[in-house]
């Protein structure tokens, strides 16, 4: 019997696992997917907003700059990239002006710091390469920008250095209240807990219903992104967001903690909780919209898109509470933007939920917050790389070519506590397949070093999930079998 499970490992599900583990608690979080971070976490603009968007009185108000204000010491305890590079708002003509005085106001009373108007001159002064037509932006100094995958990740693997378990592949088909707390029932067996965390995006509302009567609802809006080549990443040194106006919020332009550029996201409401297609038009309507924020972006350099779903719920709010009919079942749903940003504080607010049902929890004397440091090949300086290569030959030998990532850093990403075992889990953790030819000449070389390591056959391994298999026969095989197949239809 588990203390507390919590359904969902996206970066809700960790940051709360790894809030978990500091106390003496038996904690399991399971997912239905092959990997940590596959929902909405592993698909958004990976911003951390300052805080003015959202209105004070809402839980997204109050949370987004708690959370904002901690991400630099989580991730130095990671081991995970963060920059606080600042964003600007900018606004072309007089409405998008309102706009952002607006966002200006709101921001001084959700308590966002340094925030300031900037005017032609020094927005053109700090982004030579915006719109001309643009006549000041809000900057808030205090944005930045993250990897939410490689986040999630590590908080995972640092929950289970901590004590914490994890479950892939586990998906909850329904749970049973009983005297001692919930029998949560999956296509993988049964966990029992006395409480539960429902963290799982967009599917949040469905697992309430296992346990109550419905009283909210999610439903999906997808947002598309273009990414670019790292070339490109220096067009503009901050988040550039567009001001909302009554036609809607525009779209962001932002470097990515590893220098890429990204462009999106747009806004479409759908049915499908598993639809993240990428559409031609979609994708021609974010480029479009990008022109008023700068002309100066060469798509050409475009090297994939990608589409995530918002878990839009119908409180407008994040809901994060007990439920009446279930005691011990905590929903943290509903959690759309800001909650990459809010999540450390929602993590918290969560606990302190559960401390006001179980009592004050024992902190754990052992908790390290720390997690093993990563070997960045890349990063080092020639004399550690020539250190580490004399440790390990395997950090000598580059599997990807675009990125420069070594057979050291995929095989220690294997074995890593919440290691990857998939193709994208392995890109995710990483990135090999995340550069230019995404994954076209490293990806077989990374099959194989999975199979190695997991001492599977390679024809086990597999992309995503569980059935995306990605060879199925020797090609020599299947010629033998042609030449076989013709020879028969010759005789006969
Ligand atoms: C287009 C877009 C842009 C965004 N930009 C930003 C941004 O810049 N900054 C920001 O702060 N926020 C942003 N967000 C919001 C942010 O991405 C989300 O708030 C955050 O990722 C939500 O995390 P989560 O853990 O709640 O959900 P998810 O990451 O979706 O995790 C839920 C998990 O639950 C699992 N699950 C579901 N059903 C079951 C089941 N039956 N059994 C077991 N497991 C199950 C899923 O597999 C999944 O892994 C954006 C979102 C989108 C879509």
């Amino acid at each position: 019997m588990y203390d507390v499970a919590v359904i969902g490992a996206g970066i809700i599900g960790t940051f709360i696992t790894r809030e978990l583990s500091k106390f003496d608690l038996k904690t399991i979080m399971i997912d239905k997917d092959a990997d940590i971070a596959n929902g909405t976490t592993k698909a958004n603009s990976a911003i951390i907003h300052a805080g003015y968007d959202a209105k004070p009185d809402t839980l997204k108000g109050k949370l987004n700059e708690k959370g904002n204000a901690v991400y630099g010491k989580v991730c130095e305890e990671l081991d995970v990239h963060f920059k606080r590079i600042g964003s600007l708002v900018i606004a072309s003509n007089e409405e998008e002006m309102e706009s952002i005085k607006e966002l200006y106001e709101r921001g001084l009373k959700n308590n966002i710091p340094d925030m300031k108007i900037l005017s032609q001159e020094e927005v053109r002064e700090m982004e030579p390469n915006l719109n001309e037509e643009i006549i000041a932006a809000l900057y808030a100094p205090t944005a930045g920008i993250v990897s939410p995958w490689e986040l999630a990740v590590a908080l995972a693997e640092n929950a289970v250095d901590n004590g914490a378990e994890i479950k892939l592949e586990m998906e909850v088909l329904g749970i049973e209240k009983n005297e001692e707390g919930y029998i949560i029932q999956t296509n993988n067996g049964e966990i029992k807990s006395k409480y539960i965390f429902n963290c799982a995006g967009v599917y949040a509302d469905r697992i309430n219903e296992m346990v109550a009567s419905r009283t909210f609802s999610i439903h999906p809006r997808r947002g598309q992104y273009n990414i670019l080549d790292k070339s490109t990443g220096n067009i503009i040194n901050h988040v550039i967001f567009q001001a909302p106006t009554k036609l809607g919020k525009g779209v962001l332009v932002a470097p990515t903690v590893h220098g890429n550029l990204l462009v999106g996201p747009d806004a479409e409401d759908l049915e499908d909780k598993e639809n993240i297609a990428t559409t031609r038009e979609r994708i021609a309507f974010i480029q479009e919209k990008s022109k008023k924020t700068t002309t100066k972006i060469p798509f050409s350099g475009t090297i994939t898109s990608f589409a995530g779903l918002r878990a839009v719920p119908s409180t407008e709010d994040f809901i994060i509470e007990e439920s009446k009919e279930a005691k011990g079942f905590i929903n943290v749903a509903g959690i759309e933007s800001p909650g990459l940003s809010a999540a450390p504080a929602i993590a918290e607010y969560a606990i302190e939920l559960l401390k006001g049902i179980i009592g004050e929890l024992k902190e754990r004397k052992d908790f390290n917050p720390r997690r093993k440091p990563v070997i960045r090949f890349m990063e080092l300086s020639d004399e550690e790389k020539a250190e580490v290569i004399k440790k390990d030959p395997r950090y000598g030998r580059i599997i990807c070519r675009c990125e420069n990532i070594t057979e050291g850093e995929i095989v220690d990403s294997i074995h890593r506590n919440a290691g990857g075992r998939t193709v994208d889990a392995i890109k995710r953790r990483v990135r090999p397949g995340m550069g230019r030819c995404q994954g076209g000449f490293c990806g077989p070389r990374v099959m194989e070093i999975l199979a190695r390591e997991l001492k599977i056959d390679i024809k086990e391994v597999v992309k995503d999930s569980k059935a995306s298999y990605i060879l199925t026969e020797e090609t020599k095989q299947n010629k033998a079998d042609q030449v076989e197949n013709l020879e028969e239809t010759k005789i006969s």
